[in-house]
């Protein structure tokens, strides 16, 4: 098996969820906002690992699927939803079946009614599947488990020994063909999850730790479960470090412009804009940050519209960068480095006009200088380095 085998996720979406109460089948219902399954679609979409995502609908469901899916139909990775069957099992097996021409490696198999399925456990899956064949997200059974009599009100007959017992979630993760033939092989029986399908055929099935929030959304009242766990996972923040770098070399003039301060000197920085290396070097650590690549990228030296441009234009455009993804920067730091002009009594006035044009508090910015005692282009006097990190809070991804 390749490092990097190609996988398909099968989302199985046909159920009527008669359980979950009325409103209709329980993965077309809203969760803040947004469907179940495109909160279970969405984790796996977003997934790097994951190739493609194929979701098995009910015959009755092709509008609701449509209309759920309608923000994110443009995800490349996402297949034409397929028909499923009968029962689940039938499903499946008619999912598998649909994704014959896509040879994929490693199949995923999971339930739609699972939306807090993490990327971590999926990513856990696919490597067991990968390296053994089978691979099944579980945990262990820790409460004490009884088995009692058929009736309304039963009594215990006797107390199951729990250990070496787990709790089988989804995704269950296989290698295609074995999983398909498995499927093909117990067509008209009824076993339960894949795994058993697979256990049927002799393929040896691992279990690795599965994720106390990846719940399945099975009664009415797990919805307020389900809305509980939203609100706690939204509460955590997630927070990236970015950092950036810039060289500009010095040329005749009268003043250098660094960290928007204009300090007179016997010369200047030479550039395409006024060649403020620390506000650049700061730009790009916070575009760093949330992976929106450099400046350059943003605002392209070929461009003659950037031409002696006030770099506060850059730090601005990464501070509405920040501001898209709901972000907002915690803290920067920036070291400048040369021998001269000395930055040390301008310091306080840098932070200052950084922390106005990021709009955060100025004990939120750092400006630090060093030399690089006369050694290298800085210390032969021939231009200024800067160094810059920055902290983004993001708010934590519902997966
Ligand atoms: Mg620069």
């Amino acid at each position: 098996m390749p490092a990097r085998p190609k996988t398909i996720a099968i989302i199985v979406a046909a159920g009527r969820g008669a359980r979950a109460g009325a409103g209709g089948p329980k993965q077309y219902r809203m969760l803040a906002g947004e469907t179940v399954l495109a909160r279970t679609a969405k984790a796996f979409l977003a997934h790097p690992r994951i190739d493609a995502v194929r979701v098995i609908i009910h015959a009755d469901d092709g509008a609701l699927y449509a209309d759920a899916m309608k923000e994110i139909c443009g995800a490349g990775k996402l297949l034409p939803p397929v028909t499923g069957g009968d029962e689940r099992q039938d499903s499946v097996r008619i999912g598998l079946e649909s994704v014959e021409s896509e040879k994929p490696e490693i199949v995923l198999i999971h339930d739609a009614a699972r939306p807090f399925i993490d990327e971590a456990t999926i990513l856990r899956v696919i490597d067991c599947a990968a390296r053994e064949g089978g691979a099944v997200a579980a945990l262990p059974v820790f409460d004490t488990l009884k088995k009692a009599d058929a009736g309304a009100h039963p009594f215990i007959e006797t107390t199951i020994p729990r250990d070496r017992l787990w709790r089988a979630q989804t995704p269950q993760g296989f290698g295609y063909e074995a999983i398909l033939a498995a499927h093909r092989a117990a067509k008209g029986e009824t076993l339960t999850d894949d795994a058993a399908v697979a256990e049927r055929a002799g393929i040896k099935v691992r279990l690795v730790a599965g994720s106390p929030d990846n719940m399945k959304i099975t009664q009415a009242e797990d919805f307020g479960m389900a809305e509980i766990l939203l609100g706690r996972k939204r509460a955590m923040n997630e927070f990236r470090t970015g950092h950036g770098f810039d060289v500009h070399e010095f040329e005749p003039g009268d003043a250098v412009i660094l960290c928007g301060v204009s300090i007179p000197h016997d010369r200047k920085l030479k550039g395409h804009s006024d060649a403020d290396a620390g506000m650049h070097a700061l730009t790009d650590a916070i575009l760093g940050a949330i992976g929106e690549g450099d400046i350059g990228d943003h605002f392209p030296p070929s461009e003659p519209k950037w031409k002696g441009a006030p770099s506060r234009v850059f730090l601005e455009k990464a501070r509405e960068l920040v501001g898209e993804k709901g972000g907002a920067i915690t803290h920067c730091d920036v070291t400048l480095i040369c021998e001269a002009p000395k930055i040390g009594p301008h310091r306080n006035v840098m932070r200052e006009a950084l922390a106005q044009i990021l709009q955060i508090a100025p004990d939120r910015v750092s400006v630090k200088a060093t030399t690089t005692e006369q050694l290298g282009f800085a210390g032969r006097r021939e231009g200024v380095a800067a160094l810059a990190t920055a902290t983004v809070r993001l708010d934590a991804r519902d997966n």
